[in-house]
């Protein structure tokens, strides 16, 4: 018997029972044909509904050597390979018809060093992983802003979450990674070690090697933070919105906040007063001391005449996954894009206002995000990540559930964004892509500007086939 399974040049490799029992010898973790019980089992699937290709062959890897053997298994048999950290691609990338997968779901150890302030954490671990450990100790390291989104594929992509203006993107806060590249070495990625891999990897996504642990920096940040949860009516968006642009980029760095637009669900723990609603809800969250940051974002909470305040001091794990029960794994079909805007202009609001009226679904989102601080204090050359300077953000999330809607949603989904491109500076955030029919390279030029000959050239040193190309793909230099 064999398997057939897709090569990087789209011809099958026939991988015989024997290759396959060599392969499976050497792992630790178990490696999962489609046909067996086992690929309808998945501890960690693909976040997007409309992306669940069965790959033909899963290595379940539950550390670095099996990492190592998959990596050297894909290369020596030319198999089309995608690797997935916590699955939450909008655009796919963690999932491959036909091909090889290489899971990291069995690695989301975490172990927290107080006294260095560094937490080390496993290629597949969860946002929730790293909060719940390092919470204990009453630090933490920023990430995004829904629990259940994979550590790896977020922070080499960037990583913008609640404490970003303070505390930077989650690449600005790795100091190591450890990197099983396309030849099947385990290197090390810092200041000190491979500072070419580690420019990459801070920003450049997956295309450089599997990342089978990151060390991250830690903060004191408390277990509780300042909150800022409103929902106005989302009609009042653009008189909010305007208010809100004016204050938030004159708020201390402390602050992180952003608006996002949705018909609220019934959720019987809210307040009926939102529930099929559509709102604007604007959040924020205060990095430093909780009562000085009620104080100082009281301004977010006079906007408007909200239809409900869940204002409060909170748990920052419990800030952290708030958003989760409205994205749950494989509920929504998703095509997203973004735009960064030099100037939050009343134009700007008021095209935002009339896409967020007019969603295609109730969880179809028009976000804006402010961003500065921190962030804008890396220069656009020292990661890999080139976006440094825009003080918005505004990426258009259609998120629907009916497939026979797909045509039409990823339809509205772009003429949102086409709108968008007038008030924007042209660049995307590539962790927001969504894909269609559009290329795995899309985006690119705009997402890393002049970083990304020097990625291509990174790219050729340690993947010059390119055997990690299910990503936005950066492509070997010549
Ligand atoms: C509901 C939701 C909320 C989100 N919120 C935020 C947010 O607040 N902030 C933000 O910045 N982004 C956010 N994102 C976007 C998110 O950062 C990206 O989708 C990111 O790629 C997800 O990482 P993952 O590990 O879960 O993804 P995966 O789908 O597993 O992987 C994504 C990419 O990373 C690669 N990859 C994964 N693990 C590794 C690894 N260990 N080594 C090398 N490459 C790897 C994969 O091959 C793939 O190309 C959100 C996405 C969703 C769906």
């Amino acid at each position: 018997m064999t398997v057939d399974v897709v090569t990087r040049d789209g011809a099958q490799e026939h991988l015989s029972d024997d290759a396959l029992a060599d392969l499976m010898a050497r792992l630790r973790g178990p490696l999962i044909t489609a046909d067996d019980p086992a690929a309808d089992v998945e501890p960690v699937p693909v976040w997007n509904a409309m992306h669940v290709d069965r790959p033909a062959v899963t290595a379940r890897c539950t550390g670095t050597t099996d990492v190592v053997e998959a990596v050297t298994f894909a290369r020596e048999h030319g198999l089309l390979l995608a690797v997935r950290g916590g699955g939450h691609s909008v655009a796919g990338f963690s999932t491959v018809r036909d091909g090889m997968l290489v899971d990291l779901s069995p690695m989301r150890g975490v172990q927290v060093d107080p006294g260095r302030r560094l937490v080390r954490v496993q290629g597949g671990a969860l946002l929730a992983d790293v909060d719940r450990e390092t919470q204990a100790f009453g630090l933490a390291t920023p990430l995004g802003r829904v629990s259940e989104t994979g550590v790896a594929g977020l922070s080499l992509g960037g990583g913008y979450g609640h404490l970003q203006t303070r505390l930077g993107l989650s690449c600005d806060n790795i100091v190591e990674a450890q990197v099983v590249c396309a030849d099947g070495r385990i290197r090390i990625a810092s200041a000190g070690s491979n500072p070419d891999l580690f420019w990459a990897i801070r920003g450049g996504g997956g295309n450089f090697g599997i990342v089978t642990s990151f060390t991250f920096r830690l903060h004191p940040v408390g277990r509780v933070v300042a909150f800022t949860g409103m929902f106005y009516p989302l009609e009042d968006l653009p008189d909010v919105e305007r208010r809100w642009r004016d204050h938030v980029v004159i708020a201390p760095d402390q602050v992180t906040s952003f608006i996002v637009t949705m018909t609220f669900p019934a959720a019987p723990e809210m307040p009926e007063v939102i529930h099929d609603r559509p709102v604007a809800i604007v959040g924020g969250v205060y990095c430093g001391d909780p009562d000085d940051g009620m104080r100082v974002m009281q301004p977010l909470r006079e906007l408007g005449t909200p239809l409900f305040d869940m204002s409060q001091p909170m748990p920052y794990t419990a800030v952290q996954s708030s958003f989760d029960p409205l994205f749950q794994r494989r509920s929504l079909r998703a095509y997203w894009k973004s735009q960064y805007l030099d100037e939050l202009t009343d134009d700007a609001i008021d095209a935002i206002a009339g896409r967020a009226l007019d969603r295609p679904a109730p969880l179809s989102l028009v976000n804006t995000f402010h961003i500065g601080g921190a962030v804008h204090a890396v220069g656009p050359q020292e990661t890999s990540f080139a976006e440094r300077s825009a003080p918005f953000m505004v990426s258009i999330d259609t998120n629907w559930s009916d497939p026979a809607q797909d045509a039409a949603a990823i339809a509205w989904g772009r003429a949102a964004w086409e709108e968008m491109t007038k008030y924007g500076n042209g660049n995307v955030f590539l962790n927001f892509t969504g894909l269609a029919d559009e290329s795995v390279h899309e985006g690119l030029d705009s997402a890393f500007g002049r970083n990304l000959r020097r990625l291509g050239q990174i790219k050729a040193t340690y993947d010059p086939d390119n055997l990690f190309q299910v990503n936005n793909n950066i492509m070997p230099a010549e």
